[in-house]
């Protein structure tokens, strides 16, 4: 399939609703466009969604042959990387090189998760309840590990094979069928991605891609009776909006990965050789629009000039461009929209009487370009630089005296994504790993990941987790069967 191909193809999907521009953010010229699905589209969807799941075309498939499509799909997905990585750079304004590892995640996804069909287990017991009742009564109790029917999952632009595969491969290994919808400003590598999974035997309507707008077509698979849970990813804001449907219509079950304002945490006896690359590093690329990024930095008083003069001067070198530029680091932003918040922020940093120590401007080109920027002087309880998630390449930084200090600022946050700790001391590392309010910690490294290991929020960051054995339960529910003996 051809880029070209692609772009024809999400221009001729029928659709009843709004016609929306699908943009190159680093040129901000129209690609293509494609019309809101519509409301018919959706109720569609979900209804051949459920007929797969109660013909048990994909749910009754023998485990080793659900593991083998979903392997399948993994070398697919391996096959077709230039064309997905090209979307990725073309739609998502990202660098090439980091296209070409987020597709290789989502392949992986697949990977990993071919191996769980496999693994679904239930617990069986003997139970004689003769000690509570006097009377005895022996049974045998066991559980089924089920997939839930139908599920909605939503994802946001910011790496969209990334998202997708996240939430497909766990979703598939489990049995579920499933209604698809991508962020609006992303919609093109879902179409390959949909293929795919045709080609590699994945049974008509066991998986519905949708293309829609987050009120219209987002609402209404979350609101549908015939959705039995919802796996999101997202923005905070929107995370709470699906809380409220659910509770206002089907009371589906919910799983949401949403939004952080990620403290590091830089002490006087840190290797600044590798705090400040990887902190800057884990906070401008993608020009900050990626979930874990490190955008709060606590430096203790001895080093703090130090972070604030390395990371301006990383934050002034790691140059931006578009995707196909010689010597892109950093993409754009992803939209217009993106571009006036972010700009808005930084006017609001100023009239707080923030520092600006670098950055802080838009680049004087074409593209939702913002110059990496380092802030500092900001009052952690009143600045909305500090305190909410900007999604673009903007730090804070701000100094601490010791550990408590570090921490009671690290957790001033209604966000607990990720947190990071640069020491040399083992025992200060271990004892901030406890003591950060945050669901993924990292250790003198910064912005890990492994399909292997669990990932989810604390606080307002999220319900439930994605990937590791964690992740395949997202999509399982338990039946106890009580049998008399
Ligand atoms: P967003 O919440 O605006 O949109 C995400 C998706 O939800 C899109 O597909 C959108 O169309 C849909 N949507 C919007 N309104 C909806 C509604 N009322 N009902 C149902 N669906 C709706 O987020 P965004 O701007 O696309 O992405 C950025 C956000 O995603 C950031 O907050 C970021 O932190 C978060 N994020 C979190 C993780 C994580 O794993 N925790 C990963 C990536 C991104």
């Amino acid at each position: 399939m051809s880029v070209q191909a692609v772009l024809d193809e999400i221009r001729n999907r029928p659709g009843t609703g709004t016609v929306v521009p699908v943009i190159d953010p680093s040129t901000e010229e129209q690609i293509t466009e494609f019309t809101d699905c519509g409301p018919e589209a959706i109720d569609e969807a979900v209804a051949n969604a459920k007929a797969t799941a109660e013909s048990g075309v994909w749910s009754g498939l023998p485990d080793y042959d659900r593991a083998k499509v979903l392997w399948r799909i993994a070398d697919l997905i391996d096959e077709n990387a230039a064309i997905l990585s090209e979307l990725e750079s073309l739609n998502g304004g990202i660098p090439p090189g980091q296209a070409d590892i987020i597709t290789k995640v989502g392949s992986e996804w697949f990977r990993y998760y071919a191996g769980w069909c496999t693994k679904i287990d239930g617990i069986a017991r003997d139970i004689n309840a003769g000690g509570l009742t006097g009377v005895e009564s022996h049974q045998h109790v066991y559980t089924l590990r089920e997939p839930y029917d139908v599920v909605g999952l939503i994802f946001p632009w910011n790496g969209p094979v990334f998202n997708f595969c996240a939430k497909l491969a766990p979703s598939l290994a489990a049995g579920c069928s499933s209604v698809v919808k991508p962020a609006e400003e992303t919609p093109l590598s879902a179409l390959v991605l949909d293929r795919i999974l045709t080609e590699a035997g994945v049974p008509e309507g066991v998986v519905n891609l949708v293309n829609g707008l987050g009120h219209t077509a987002g609402a209404a698979i979350t609101a549908h009776p015939d959705v039995d849970k919802v796996a999101f990813t997202g923005s905070t804001e929107v995370g709470r909006e699906i809380v409220r449907s659910s509770a206002g219509s089907n009371l589906n079950k919910v799983t949401l990965e949403l939004g952080g304002k990620s403290p590091v945490v830089i002490f006087d006896d840190a290797d600044l050789n590798m705090a400040i690359p990887m902190a800057s590093f884990g906070t401008f690329i993608h020009s900050g629009q990626a979930c874990v990024c490190g955008s709060r930095i606590f430096a203790q008083r001895g080093v703090y000039e130090q972070v604030v003069e390395g990371m301006a001067n990383m934050a002034n070198t790691m140059q931006l461009g578009g995707p196909h530029e010689e010597g892109t680091v950093i993409g754009p932003l992803i939209s217009q929209k993106q571009l006036t918040r972010v700009l808005g922020y930084l006017d609001q940093g100023r009239s707080d009487g923030a520092e600006l120590v670098t950055g802080g401007h838009r680049l004087d080109r074409k593209g939702y370009f913002v110059h990496p920027t380092v802030v500092t002087g900001v009052d952690p309880d009143r600045s909305r630089l500090f305190q909410e998630e900007i999604f673009g390449p903007i730090v804070t930084i701000l100094p601490f005296d010791d550990e408590d200090e570090a921490i009671a600022l690290a957790n001033n946050s209604t966000y607990g994504l990720a947190a990071t700790v640069w020491t040399e001391n083992l025992g200060r590392a271990h004892r901030l790993a406890k003591r950060l309010k945050a669901g993924t910690v990292g250790l003198n490294c910064q912005m890990q990941f492994d399909h292997s290991m669990p990932f989810g929020g604390y606080k307002q960051s999220g319900w439930g987790y994605e990937s590791g054995k964690a992740g395949i339960e997202t999509y399982l529910q338990t039946k106890i069967v009580w049998a008399q003996m």
